[in-house]
Formats: C-alpha cells, structure tokens, sequence
C-alpha cells in the first residue's frame, strides 16, 4: 500500500486585475511553482511544490497574490484551550 502522508498544496491565488506582471512572485519562488506566460503574467505551474513559504504574497507589491493553507486541523489542534 502506498505511503498515504501526501500534504495537500496550498491555494494560490492570482488576481489578474491587480498584477502588473512584474515578475517578482516567479522570481522570488524558492522551489521555481510560479512561471511567467507570454505576456509576463505568473501562474501556477508546479502547484505541488509550494512550499507555503509566503514570499510571493509578501513579495507582491499589488497584493495580487495570496496564498491559503489548507492546513485548518493543525490550527483546531492547538486551539484546545488547555491552560
Ligand atoms: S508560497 Fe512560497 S513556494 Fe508557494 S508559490 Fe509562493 S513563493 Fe512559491
Ligand atoms: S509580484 Fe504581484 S504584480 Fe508582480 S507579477 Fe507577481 S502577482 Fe503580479
């Protein structure tokens, strides 16, 4: 049976309308998820590489790109309440 701990790439959102295609995003990616089409303009191309680092939405100058982790269990874990 194979090993079933694959972790779930995160969303990556790009809003079109606010990216100037810069290219920071692509460039600053530490595992190469974001390529550049014709016209400069990033997209997800190797989505099971993000690491959720962040850079890209931290780098983004337009807050044209975000990136949601779809790790809530994690976070309902540690909300326990326990003091
Ligand atoms: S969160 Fe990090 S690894 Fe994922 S696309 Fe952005 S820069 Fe790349
Ligand atoms: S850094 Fe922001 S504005 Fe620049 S290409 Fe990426 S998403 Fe578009």
């Amino acid at each position: 049976m194979p090993d079933s701990k694959k972790k779930k790439p995160p969303n990556i959102d790009i809003f079109k309308a606010w990216c100037k295609a810069c290219g920071i995003c692509a460039a600053f990616c530490p595992t190469g998820v974001l390529a550049r089409d014709e016209g400069g303009y990033p997209y997800v191309k190797e989505p099971d590489k993000c690491i959720s680092c962040g850079w890209c939405e931290i780098r983004c100058p337009d807050f044209a790109i975000t990136v949601k982790k779809k790790d809530k269990k994690d976070r309902a874990e540690r909300d326990t309440g326990d003091i």
